[in-house]
This record gives structure tokens, C-alpha cells and sequence, in this order.
């Protein structure tokens, strides 16, 4: 459906996820667009801009593929670009505006150089009111499309560059899955996959299952090709990506289906697998089975909890209790003793009293968690939540997400006492942005190494022996 100006609604999920899935799978052919598409980035260049989640890396990746399939070649900065894209994301309000900020900036250069084309996409592109808001104050955007029809952008950037009309094209239900798609990957070690796209869990303060749809899941023939394809390329490491990966495969009728997903990756050899995100919810016995089983599969799990209030989680639609929570890290510890557990928290939901807050915290100090991305609520338009009133003043918002970070960095630093003086098997990403004569990579335990080798270390999986700790990386020395 393409959306016009006026006409853009945001879908009602629950009646979408009420629709039995068709057709699942399409192959995408460059070639089958124009002729004259596929040859349009000849001798120019882009630049793209990734916010948000890893699930937009790798849309961001296939973007860069596609558009280096035309003949665009890349560069970093905006001045130098005929093609400047902006692949957003909508979590969060203040992320948000930091784009609408950077693009509104952008006015001054679009009217010097008129034929740069400027795009946006990603998801705050399915939000009715960012896409009303860009056609009727930001000009200088040429092009908007969303989550669900990226595989188009080429035809899309064809009608822009040749029909001089600006274009706004934005599909209100998910579709199909596109297979083969050209990628051009960031890390030369690891390589992101999507198992599956969208959620159908509706936590009430999230825009994801509004901008991202209902669960799809890829057909597991193409994730295992996908990652043999990273390890015939000689990358080390799969990071398998979802909203909830623990859900892959329920749409085709699989149960279990994410621990049988794993174990087959496992088995293709590929040295490190690692997934994101997991639900506590949907989290299975067999899943930490399988884990416990393959030293390939990464003893480090990202498990998002957000509060440690029962009440909040109620209000969150969360579908567990802390208590269920810490059940389920017992469960793991004792199965697999050396787990490290990351997690999500949220303060100041609406109506966040302080014995609330104290529950979260007392929640942190039982499951000692390695790291937490940490954020203060923050409505978002259309989800259940913003209907709440958001009552918690930024002050005391600020201060619980302060104590809170605070005690995350205590368990953390404590956690990695336990690793000082020992060796720690690092995938070595490439020399550390900070320092040039060190390396940073990332251990079995997904912490955060840097450390001093011999010329050569990039992409191996080096032992490395710890030497000092922080809160949130290690250093070391190369063995
Ligand atoms: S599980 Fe909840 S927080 Fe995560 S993407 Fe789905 S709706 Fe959002």
C-alpha cells in the first residue's frame, strides 16, 4: 500500500496479528528493477547514518549492499555525498529528535547543492505523525520509506533521481520476507543475522511492534546459509538478531523452534554464536540446555527484566514476575555457573513509587547483573502507556537512574574481580578507536577487552590474561 500525505495510519496491530501468515518468503532480484536503477550510483556516493538497535545495523548493511550494487561508493561525511540517509530509530523520544535536529540542519545544504538527495527511513518512518511532520516542515527530504519496504529502495531512489518528484512510500503491513538481498557488512569478525522480524508481545510503553509489525520468521534453510556464508567469508562470529528470538518459528507452526535454530547453527562449526534479544517470558529450559551443551554458543545471556516491581511489570504487560525472573537466572546459574547476564531497566514509569523503584534495585543486587542499558521512561505516542499520566518529575527520574547505574557499576566491577589474573579467549575486532597501539575485542563473556599484542591480531581469537578490571571493560595482554 503506498501511503500519501493524509492517508498514513498506524496499523492496529492486534487485528493484524489476528491474519494467518501467506505467502512467507520472496527472493529479491536487483536486476529486476529497471535497468536504468541499477546503474544509478555510478560515480557518486553516500553516506549513511544507523541509529538505533542492531536489528537496524543490519538493515543499514543491507542498505549499503543495495545502494554499492548500483555503483554508489561510500564516504563519511555529509558535504562530500550525493545520497545522504538516515536510517532512524523510534524507541525513544529524545533519539528522535537528535535526527529531526541533524536533518533540519541539513536545510542549508540541501538549497547550496539541490541535487543531493536526502532520505529517511527506518523506523521512525512508520510513525503517521513523523511522516506528516517531515512532508509539511522539512522540505528539504527527499525521499521517506519504512521498515517494511526497504528491498525497494532502489526503485524508489529512481524515482526520485529521474521523476523529480519527492517520494513517500511507506507500507502499513509487514508482507513478505525478502531473501538475497545484497549486504555489505560492517565487522570484519562477526556478522549480524536475522532470524526473524517484528514482535507480537505489545509491552505497553514500546513503538516497536508498531513500526517493526508482527513476528516473521525467516525459514531456517536461509539462516543456516546465512551463516556459513559468514564463515566461508572467514568471519568468526554469528550474532543471531529478533526482537524476541525466543518466539522464532511460532508464525510457521515450529515449537521450540529457537533452541532447534541455535543448535543447528551451532553445528555448522562457526566459532561464536551469540543472540539478542531474549523475552524471560518465552525463555526455555531447552534453550539454556542447548547452550549449556555447545561451546560454541556464547555463555552470556542479554535477558532485559526493565523493573523489579511486580505492579510495574503488570502495567508493563510484561508477562512475568520478579520473582519468575530470578527463578529463571537460578535456573541458568546453577545449569551453567558461569553465565553473565545483561539486562534492560526502565525508571519513572508512570507511577513508579519508591518502594517500587527499591524493588528493581533490590532485584539488581540479587541477580548482579554485568551491564544494564539503563533509561528513564519516556512516552511514546500511540503506545498504551502514553495514555498514562507520566507523573514521576524528571528530577527523581534522574536521581533513580543515578543510583541505579551506580549499583550496576558495583556488581559489574565485582563480577570482574573474579577475572583479574586470569586468560580470557578475546575475538579481536581491530585496533581500540582510542588507542592506536591497543586492541579491543570482546570474550567469551561478552566483556569488553583491550589489550597490547604482536602486529597481526585482527580477527583471531586470541588468549588474553587480564591484567586490570573496570566496571565495564578489562585490560590485558596478549599470551
Ligand atoms: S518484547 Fe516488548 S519491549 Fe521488546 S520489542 Fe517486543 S514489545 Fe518491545
Amino acid at each position: 500500500m503506498n501511503q500519501k500525505h493524509g492517508e498514513y495510519k498506524l496499523p492496529d496491530r492486534k487485528q493484524a496479528l489476528k491474519r494467518t501468515r501467506d505467502a512467507v518468503t520472496a527472493s529479491y532480484d536487483l536486476f529486476a528493477v529497471p535497468q536504468q536503477a541499477s546503474q544509478l550510483g555510478v560515480g557518486k556516493k553516500y553516506y549513511l547514518r544507523t541509529y538505533g538497535c542492531q536489528a537496524n545495523v543490519r538493515d543499514g548493511e543491507t542498505m549499503a549492499g543495495m545502494l554499492e550494487m548500483m555503483g554508489f561508493a561510500p564516504c563519511d561525511n555529509e558535504e562530500e555525498a550525493d545520497l545522504l540517509l538516515f536510517n532512524t530509530c523510534a524507541v525513544r523520544k529524545a533519539a528522535e529528535d537528535r535526527v529531526l535536529g541533524e536533518i533540519g540542519s541539513l536545510k542549508t545544504l540541501k538549497r547550496q547543492y539541490p541535487s543531493k538527495l536526502i532520505a529517511l527511513c527506518g523506523c521512525m518512518a512508520q510513525e503517521e505523525e513523523i511522516v506528516d511532520l517531515l512532508i509539511r516542515k522539512y522540505p528539504q527530504v527527499d525521499l521517506v520509506f519504512g521498515t517494511h519496504n526497504l528491498y525497494r529502495l532502489p526503485e524508489l531512489l529512481y524515482r526520485c533521481m529521474h521523476g523529480g518528484e519527492r517520494v513517500i512510500e511507506v507500507f502499513s503491513e509487514e508482507g513478505k520476507v525478502v531473501e538475497n538481498l545484497p549486504v555489505h557488512r560492517s565487522h570484519p569478525s562477526k556478522g549480524f543475522v536475522n532470524i526473524m522480524y517484528g514482535c507480537n508481545k505489545f509491552c505497553t510503553y514500546c513503538i516497536v511492534p508498531y513500526t517493526r509489525g508482527k513476528e516473521r520468521s525467516r525459514r531456517k534453510e536461509d539462516i543456516l546459509k546465512e551463516v556459513l556464508s559468514l564463515q566461508k567469508e572467514g568471519r568468526r562470529e554469528a550474532v543471531l538478531l529478533g526482537q524476541n528470538v525466543n518466539a522464532y518459528g511460532r508464525d510457521l507452526g515450529m515449537e521450540d523452534g529457537f533452541t532447534d535454530l541455535l543448535c543447528d547453527c551451532a553445528d555448522t562449526g562457526i566459532e561464536r554464536i551469540r543472540f539478542y534479544t531474549s523475552h524471560p517470558r518465552d525463555y526455555s529450559i531447552s534453550t539454556i540446555e542447548a547452550m549449556r551443551r555447545y561451546p560454541n554458543i556464547m555463555k552470556s545471556l542479554h535477558l532485559p527484566v526493565q523493573s523489579g516491581s511486580d505492579e510495574i511489570l503488570r502495567r508493563m504487560a510484561r508477562g512475568y514476575t520478579a520473582g519468575s525472573y530470578m527463578k529463571l537466572y537460578d535456573e541458568m546459574k546453577e545449569r551453567i555457573p558461569e553465565i553473565t547476564f545483561t539486562t534492560d531497566l526502565i525508571v519513572g514509569f508512570p507511577g513508579e513509587t519508591d518502594e517500587q523503584f527499591q524493588k528493581t534495585l533490590d532485584l539488581v543486587d540479587y541477580c548482579k547483573f554485568d551491564l544494564a542499558y539503563t533509561f528513564i521512561y519516556s512516552p511514546r505516542s500511540g503506545t498504551p502507556a502514553a495514555s498514562m499520566p507520566d507523573d514521576i518529575p524528571m528530577e527523581v527520574k534522574k536521581e533513580r537512574l543515578q543510583i541505579l547505574n551506580d549499583r550496576i557499576a558495583d556488581s559489574a566491577l565485582a563480577n570482574n574481580r573474579r577475572l583479574e589474573g586470569k586468560t580470557v579467549k578475546v575475538l579481536c575486532e581491530g585496533r581500540s578507536r582510542k588507542k592506536e597501539d591497543v586492541y579491543s575485542g570482546y570474550s567469551e563473556e561478552n566483556k569488553l577487552v583491550n589489550f597490547t599484542g604482536p602486529d597481526g591480531l585482527e580477527n583471531q581469537i586470541v588468549d588474553v590474561k587480564v591484567t586490570g578490571i573496570h566496571s565495564f571493560s578489562l585490560d590485558g595482554e596478549a599470551l
